[in-house]
């Protein structure tokens, strides 16, 4: 499999952690590291998953992205679930996913 793509660059809006790459079910997944690694009484779980967010940048840049280039257009990514969050991009408006709309 890929190198996680997103390594350090997501951060969890409930506890300020960084989020950590994880396969579950043949896929890759990004999960606070509060709770991954000391359970429900210290964060959620907000599991996200790695083809979800490429699949938005690459919507936003209108073409197939390399993981490299993808890495190299994020700033960092704010998650407060996985149906709310922010993709903060270098040099242009961030990508909002929200409850109700995304904004690109
Ligand atoms: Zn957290």
């Amino acid at each position: 499999m890929n190198k996680p793509v997103f390594s350090k660059l997501i951060t969890c809006k409930h506890c300020g952690r960084k989020f950590k790459a994880k396969i579950e079910n043949k896929k890759r997944i990004y999960v606070c590291s509060s709770y991954d690694n000391y359970g429900k009484n210290s964060c959620e779980r907000n599991a996200i998953e790695e083809n979800f967010l490429k699949g938005l940048v690459q919507r936003r840049f209108q073409r197939e992205m390399t993981d490299e280039e993808i890495r190299d257009v994020i700033e960092y990514i704010e998650v407060e679930n996985s149906l709310l969050l922010e993709i903060h991009l270098k040099d242009q408006e961030s990508i909002m996913l929200g409850r109700q709309t995304i904004r690109f």
